[in-house]
């Protein structure tokens, strides 16, 4: 997820450039760049770490002065493919300099898209997929024909992408495209401005034009010209943006937890890009990770994690047990590294984090290093710590996090693993070829049906009211139930500050059930299969020491509407992937608890994002 910007019109607009890009900043900050077209060459600057730095470094350009530059192009980078680096960070150009390109999204096909290129003769300088579209943008250009030459690029590549391209043979044309990304074109007095969203903007014009998917548009001067994915044009319309800067930077949402418990169907499908195809029965990781050779050695697989990473760890005990047929461990980061665990050169150790500088988990990744265990890490965070510590990396790609609690990144996890156990009980003969194409088609039909259990839950609003002043509560599971159960209690401690206990449901009885009375609200993951009967079973045991019980059941579960009126349905139907559905209306439960509570959602006491100590 990175923020774009650019500007087209008379005056220099260089200085301009900068601070917009700083105000995309929340959209990922690995590494910013600039291009501006003049007719004697493509300037581009692009410089590793914060927009700061950039502007640091533009200023020995000079370049503020001179009207001529009056058109360019600005990135602020998160990175999905390749480390944050100068090499890596946009605007990415053709291999002539005349063509120059910023990006946010995934290239699903620039492997291929690559090596074709390269075979006709073209060369790369990044490890992105972002640059095979300068390339192929510039293979496709004449002079004059920018918006030509973007069409026909397009037409190569699957993915997503907002993109915004300059030549320096149009000197005043810029032109966009949208799928998937977002993009916005603002109408300016005497300049049009285009960018990831208002925010950059809207201190020139509130008229803002919101691109749909397909879209491509071309401004050459202060003429906008908008075409659908048919070419055809369109009637741009501006609309009135009265969002402050605050709300525009969550999309909206009051918290940033909010928005990105929203973002969860674009987080999965950023993660499958590339990865898993419909027409296709094997799972494709990047760069030959775990391959044939170690994938056939091991003998045993160590999950380590801490807190939301641990929870996803144990979920994926289940996965990989049933999918791969080895023996699985999952352990807290921080006591696997003060035993003394049995590891060797035939464990997988995988170590899960969502900053990658997670202190703890890197402790336990260098004991595993020191015992030459073969180590994978699944981590958001592209170049941190732990992606040059662990022998391999699967990036989760959930884009940035900011809410203290984790929630799409958590998602994210779980699908990954769930790729990961594919992958190895592929090669190890465990998953026949039926059984992988039924579980490709749940991988594939997850994000519609996280946004079908979205729509179901329009009552839990009103359910967190019973929580209000609960002062401790119990969240119950089995199966894969159990660790979302202690994520459901994990995040509603985080940011409610309401003490709660995640159980195994048929732990119950063997203590927690003392505690239950009138005051205690008891949330139950009651879906529908093998386990249902026995879940349906702790229920009744709940109500009969009047505990108040708010069940997460599968759609149209007539049976538990008798037994309890507080119910959020999940539209489920993605198998063992009906962990991460779950995990949705807890995490909706929690933030509803915290906002009826008054409590910082973002910030929670005591918390930190990244826990860079042990
Ligand atoms: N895939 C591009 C890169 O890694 C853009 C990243 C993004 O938009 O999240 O550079």
């Amino acid at each position: 997820m990175c923020g774009i910007f650019g500007i087209i019109g008379k005056k220099n607009c260089v200085q301009d450039l900068l601070k917009g890009i700083s105000k995309l900043e929340y959209r990922g900050y690995d590494s910013a760049g600039l291009s501006i077209p003049s007719t004697k060459e493509m300037i581009t600057i692009k410089n590793k770490g914060k927009v700061s730095g950039l502007q640091e470094k533009v200023e020995s350009f000079n370049l503020f002065k001179d009207d001529a530059y009056s058109t360019g192009i600005i990135h602020t980078r998160w990175a999905t493919h390749g480390v944050p680096s100068e090499a890596n960070s946009h605007p990415h150009n053709g291999n002539q300099n005349i063509i120059s390109v910023v990006h946010n999204g995934i290239i699903e096909n620039y492997r291929s898209l690559k090596s074709s290129l390269i075979s006709e003769g073209y060369s790369f300088n990044s490890e992105t997929d972002s640059e095979v579209l300068a390339v192929l943008i510039e293979k496709f250009y004449e002079k004059g024909q920018l918006l030509k030459a973007v069409n026909k690029a397009l037409k190569e590549v699957d993915g997503a992408y907002a993109i915004a391209v300059v030549s320096n043979e149009d000197i005043n044309q810029l032109v966009v495209a949208r799928k998937k990304s977002p993009l916005v074109i603002g109408k300016g007095k005497d300049r049009i401005f285009i960018a990831s969203d208002p925010l950059p903007i809207i201190e020139y014009t509130k008229d803002i034009f919101y691109m749909k998917d397909g879209y491509v548009a071309s401004i050459i001067g202060d003429q906008v010209k908008v075409y659908d994915e048919n070419e055809n044009p369109i009637e741009i319309k501006y609309e009135h943006c009265s969002m402050s800067p605050q709300s525009i930077a969550k999309d909206g949402y009051d918290h940033f937890m909010l928005k990105e418990i929203y973002e969860q169907p674009e987080a999965i499908e950023s993660a499958i890009a590339g990865r898993v195809f419909k027409d296709q029965t094997e799972i494709t990781l990047e760069d030959d990770i775990l391959n044939k050779d170690l994938v056939n050695r091991i003998n045993r697989i160590v999950i380590i994690g801490c807190g939301t990473a641990w929870h996803a760890g144990l979920i994926g005990r289940n996965i990989f047990e049933r999918f791969t047929k080895l023996p699985v461990q999952v352990d807290y980061a921080s006591d696997f590294r003060y035993r003394d665990p049995i590891i060797d050169e035939n464990t997988l150790v995988i170590a899960i984090s969502q900053s990658g500088e997670t202190a703890d988990t890197l402790g336990a990744l260098a004991l595993a290093n020191e015992n030459k265990t073969p180590t994978l890490a699944i981590v958001n965070a592209v170049g941190s710590t732990m992606t040059r510590e662990a022998n391999e990396v699967i990036y989760t790609r959930a884009g940035p996090e900011i809410g203290v609690a984790s929630t799409k990144a958590f998602s994210a996890q779980v699908l990954v693993l769930y790729l990961v156990a594919m992958h190895i009980g592929t090669i190890r003969g465990i998953l026949d070829v039926d059984e992988r194409k039924r579980r490709i088609k749940n991988i594939l039909k997850l994000p519609s049906s996280i946004r079908e259990t979205f729509k179901k839950c329009s009552n839990i609003k009103k359910i967190a009211s019973i929580f209000k002043d609960a002062t401790n509560t119990l969240f119950l599971g089995r199966g894969t139930g159990y660790p979302v159960a202690l994520e459901g209690a994990l995040k509603l401690k985080e940011i409610s500050y309401i003490h709660a206990e995640g159980y195994h449901a048929a732990e119950l009885k063997h203590g927690p059930l003392a505690l239950v009375d009138e005051n205690m609200p008891v949330v139950v993951l009651a879906l529908k299969g093998r386990r249902y009967s026995k879940i349906i079973n702790n229920i009744e045991e709940v109500k009969a020491r009047g505990g108040k019980i708010i069940a997460i059941v599968s759609e149209g579960d007539k049976e538990m509407k008798n037994i309890t009126s507080d119910i959020i349905e999940v539209s489920e139907d993605v198998g063992i992937l009906n962990s991460i559905l779950v995990a949705i209306p807890m995490q909706l439960l929690s933030y509803y608890v915290a906002v009826v509570r008054g409590c910082d959602v973002d910030q929670p006491r005591n918390l930190a994002k990244s826990v860079t100590v042990e």
